[in-house]
């Protein structure tokens, strides 16, 4: 019997950022922002943007493969169909399914963050008998907001409750590095920790600035063939670097900060420039992302969770001749190999699903 095929590769499931739905005009239409890892018939997946589901399934991943589910931090494009993986994973599950899949991301904030300079009044936080939930906390919430559907398909369609299917972490920060959600959110120099492990993969991560969004990961793959390194949202960060060290392949955030100029610039508005202000301290521009992966020595360099999410791709593409290594900007589905270089199996991306 033919051995499995374990040559790594990460596919695109959905390559947009932000909490948007984009605009389709331009005839380029991008999902919201989720990564699978895959070695073999396993894959793990990184992030759960709008539509993730719907493009596991095109991508022809089995759901019941996803050995883990790992979140960089907790903003809505990056969590808002975790929902759907909950719910309609139900119905892909095979109910003998001896462990269930760890979701894993960052921990409760523990404070708000500061108001904004900009703001006239002070806004009223929601939630304030809790206001900044972990992850184990939201899924806990999910369940507990859709107990009624659940409890149907539980009880009646005798399908295996959330509660054996899935189990949220909290991603525990290491301790004397003297972090701070507010003061110190990336502590400088600080070094990769394992988050998790098993006989394909080992995952580390490094926390990334991303204000006032506190933790904020970056994670990266490590496999018996080779690396990949994906950013998670963040301004330009030293740890990305130490992070990415050597990688085969880095996926970095990109924005187009020419259009945050156009969308926001002529604006007297606070709430305007406010956004901007945001944009400007948590987002990198291409070329940013070109020197972190000349700096790391990444062998590839894939942006991704692009902001806009419908600008026509040579914007981006045109870019990459500035940057030593193989540059691409994916397409949703792509399938790219990180197999390292010096394996002698260097093969090109390409696309899967319809
Ligand atoms: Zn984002
Ligand atoms: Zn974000």
């Amino acid at each position: 019997m033919p051995s499995e095929d374990l040559s790594p590769r990460v596919i695109t499931l959905g390559t947009a950022g932000g909490p948007r739905w984009w605009s389709s005009r331009t005839g380029r239409h991008r999902h919201g922002i989720a990564t699978a890892v895959q070695v073999g018939e396993a894959f793990y997946l990184v992030d759960a943007g709008l539509g993730v589901g719907r493009q596991l399934e095109r991508a022809g991943l089995a759901f019941d493969d996803m050995r883990a589910m790992f979140i960089t931090h907790l903003h809505s494009d990056h969590t808002v169909d975790i929902p759907s993986l909950l719910l309609m994973g139900l119905y892909e599950r095979d109910t003998r399914a001896a462990d269930p899949i760890r979701i894993i991301g960052p921990g409760n904030r523990g404070a708000l963050p500061p108001v904004s300079d900009r703001a006239e009044t002070p806004p009223a936080p929601v939630c304030p008998e809790n206001p900044t939930p972990g992850t184990a906390e939201m899924v806990g919430s999910i369940v507990q907001a859709y107990a009624t559907d659940f409890n149907d398909r539980v009880l009646d369609a005798l399908r295996p409750s959330p509660l054996d299917c899935f189990a949220a972490e909290d991603i525990r920060i290491p301790e004397g590095i003297g972090y701070h959600p507010n003061d110190n959110p990336t502590p400088a120099g600080m070094a990769p920790f394992e988050i998790y492990r098993d006989e394909l993969v080992a995952v580390t991560a490094v926390l990334v600035e991303h204000p006032p969004v506190a933790p904020a990961f970056a994670f990266r793959f490590d496999t018996a063939a080779g690396s990949v390194t994906i950013s998670g949202d963040t301004t330009a960060t030293d740890n990305l670097v130490t992070l990415a060290c050597g990688t085969d392949l880095l996926l970095h955030e990109a924005i187009d900060f020419d259009w945050v100029r156009a969308r926001y610039g002529d604006s007297p508005a606070e709430a305007d420039l406010a956004s901007i202000d945001h944009h400007r301290r948590s987002h990198t521009s291409p070329e940013q992302a070109i020197g972190l992966a000349e700096r790391a020595g990444a062998s590839r360099l894939a942006l991704h969770h692009l902001v806009p999410g419908n600008t026509p791709a040579r914007r981006w593409e045109d870019l990459g001749d500035r940057f030593a290594g193989e540059f691409l900007i994916p397409d949703d589905l792509d399938s790219i190999p990180f197999t390292r270089k010096d394996a002698g199996i260097h093969t090109s991306p390409i696309k899967v699903g319809a």
